[in-house]
């Protein structure tokens, strides 16, 4: 390489050291556990909360390290550093992942088979969730304020789910209908029955008109105690079932539902409790609704954050103005980046795209067409991340999402932006993203965790 040129590294080539690698590789196990168990933002948040309470981490507190969380669907962790006036070191990740989620009313039987209805959350390729096993995840809450979590699917004794597809022989007007229109969104019904209900179990031995939905109501009633109306008010999602896995001969690629953005959501939790102890005063966001918006309540164009640093500072340090520690505050989007895929190379340009395995992915502006809806980091701000990960010697990458005019997308940095804060999207490359099987390297989660405790511990 030319003297002046910068050569990106290889995590492999760097991480060489039996040490490293042991590292990493016991990184992944928990990651993959991690994965495994948690395929909700009401899940994430809850294993969150469960490491947060083990370190320490007072919930509700008013001072010191401590963590909220609003709906069990976002969190706000805080650990003290010692010059709050310097700024807080934020890292903010999502736990909301794409999905089919649940009508209101699910419930319909036709053709012999018991259906839920779907309305898909975030941006999925329909096709991707049809024949393939899938669980479903959420909750209901009862009338009495009684909330029932539900998990069917993942136990190997569960049965589980699937979305039939059509067979060849019957898609010859499919096979010629272009993409976007030969996967309706009201054909992703999931099946969840089959038998009818007997007439002896019957309310007053009389068979229902729907048999088959009868007997699904009468399960659902026996296992969970509820009713058709408490549908209603419950949030079941149904996602990929089964555990995440290693991929590959070597072994050197995770395989799983929801790397985007629970990669990041994990590497950054393992960041912000091994920097327990930093100078600085480190923030962790988990939010979500990332995937359609950052709208709600609970996304990060909501008041939550604001609320949660405002009350923080009357308990902590009353005398710092809430806008002054937004402006000293450095922060990172983590969020994951596409690399580029080895089939479809035509639509990266290759100069400033992301590649598997060298390390976490910078992407100073997202947006789309001209920058429109971007945040764009500060050339000031991505000098100092980029001295702080050299000198700890962590391979990174600087990338742009696909071609100009190629797509685009938007993450979290923008709303945070809004504060004066500097920021930028920083996370590992996830190939196969937004599949119901996407793909990160073993070594980018790695660097990924590396970099996050570099940027909440470093000077
Ligand atoms: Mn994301
Ligand atoms: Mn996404």
């Amino acid at each position: 390489m030319e003297k002046h040129a910068f050569d990106p590294k290889s995590c492999w080539d760097t991480f060489t050291r039996p040490k490293d690698r042991d590292a990493a590789y016991a990184l992944a196990d928990r990651y993959i556990a991690f994965m495994s168990r948690c395929k909700t933002e009401r899940e994430t948040v809850a294993y969150a909360r469960e490491r947060l309470q083990a370190a320490g981490f007072a919930e509700k507190g008013k001072a010191g390290n401590i963590f909220r969380t609003l709906q069990g669907k976002t969190l706000f962790a805080m650990s003290r550093g010692k010059k709050l006036k310097a700024g807080l070191r934020l890292i903010g990740a999502h736990g909301d992942t794409p999905r089919l989620d649940f009508k209101q009313h699910p419930l319909q039987e036709q053709a012999c088979i018991g259906q839920a209805k779907t309305h898909y959350y975030g941006g999925i390729r329909k096709y991707q969730w049809l024949a393939r096993p899938l669980a479903i995840h959420g909750v209901v809450v009862l009338e009495s304020g009684k909330t029932i979590p539900v998990v069917i699917g993942e136990d190997p004794s569960d049965p589980v789910f699937t979305i039939a597809d059509l067979l060849p022989h019957l898609a010859a007007s499919q096979a010629d209908t272009p993409l976007s229109k030969a996967f309706e969104g009201e054909k992703l019904n999931l099946i969840l029955g089959h038998r009818p209900l007997e007439a002896s179990k019957a309310k007053n031995k009389e068979a229902p008109k729907e048999k088959i939905k009868a007997q699904m109501l009468e399960l659902l009633h026996r296992k969970y105690g509820i009713c058709e109306e408490d549908l209603y008010s419950a949030e079941l999602q149904a996602v990929p079932a089964g555990p995440a896995r290693y991929v590959g001969l070597d072994s050197a690629i995770i395989g799983a539902y929801g790397h985007d953005d629970r990669a990041c959501a994990f590497s950054a939790l393992e960041a912000f409790l091994e920097a327990k102890s930093s100078d600085q005063y480190c923030c962790l966001m988990l939010w979500d609704k990332e995937e359609i918006g950052s709208e709600g309540s609970t996304g990060a164009k909501s008041r939550f954050f604001e609320y949660c640093v405002l009350d923080y500072l009357k308990a902590q340090e009353p005398s710092l103005a809430f806008s002054d520690l937004m402006l000293a505050t450095r922060a990172i989007s983590a969020d994951v980046h596409a690399p580029v895929d080895p089939d479809w190379q035509e639509l990266h340009e290759k100069l400033n795209a992301a590649l598997m395995g060298y390390g976490p992915c910078f992407c100073k502006f997202t947006g789309h067409r001209g920058k429109y809806e971007a945040n764009d980091a500060h050339p000031e701000y991505v000098a100092w991340l980029r001295s702080i990960l050299n000198k700890a010697g962590i391979p990174w990458q600087m990338a742009e999402l696909g071609k100009v005019d190629g797509g685009g997308g938007g993450t979290v940095a923008m709303h945070l932006a809004a504060y004066g804060m500097n920021i930028i999207d920083c996370g590992p490359p996830v190939l196969s993203m937004h599949s119901p099987f996407e793909l990160v390297s073993v070594m980018d989660l790695y660097a990924t965790k590396l970099a996050y405790t570099e940027f909440y511990t470093a000077k």
